[in-house]
């Protein structure tokens, strides 16, 4: 049998948390109060990847091979490629339309959602990196979003360092 915990609110109205609920609670706020805040006042944690951002040669500073490309390269890769082996990614001989340009842009990773430790955030990387490419954790703010610093300065309470819940206030 789970150990329930009531709590009763000031309207009379209860509720009550199974003791692993709590636990996890503490845990959670404990995390909370001891982790790097990152300079970001009520801090979550996000994923973000690097991706290809393709644009003109004037303003990307990598280039790559088109991969749909099917005309002619120049005569010291066509050797290559009747040796049977791979192009290297640039070569100076070879026309301008054998490649693409792009630039590599971090971007936030939508469908895992945000985090409310570095930690677990970093857990997910180590877990599901191969979805990713060089994915690393970001903190972000929760500026004038008073619903979630509510929660976090909630879950915070849950924690056991008092002096740490300062960086909430
Ligand atoms: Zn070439």
């Amino acid at each position: 049998m789970p150990n329930f915990k009531h709590v009763i609110l000031d309207d009379g109205s209860s509720f009550q948390f199974e003791s692993n609920d709590l636990q996890f609670l503490r845990d959670l706020g404990n995390k909370i109060n001891a982790q790097d805040p990152r300079g970001t006042q009520f801090p979550m944690f996000v994923i973000k990847q690097k991706v290809k951002v393709y644009g003109d040669s004037s303003y990307c500073s990598e280039k790559e091979r088109r991969e749909d490309y099917d005309g002619e390269v120049c005569e010291k890769c066509q050797r290559i490629l009747d040796e049977g082996g791979y192009l290297p990614e640039d070569c100076n001989d070879c026309d301008d339309e054998c490649f693409v340009y792009f630039n590599w842009e971090d971007q936030i990773v939508e469908n895992c959602g945000s985090f409310f430790t570095a930690e677990a955030a970093q857990q997910h990387i180590d877990q599901n990196y191969y979805h990713y490419t060089k994915p690393f954790t970001y903190a972000i703010g929760s500026w004038r979003n008073y619903e979630l610093q509510n929660v976090l300065e909630i879950l915070s309470k849950f924690g056991t360092g008092l002096e740490a819940i300062s960086q909430y206030k």
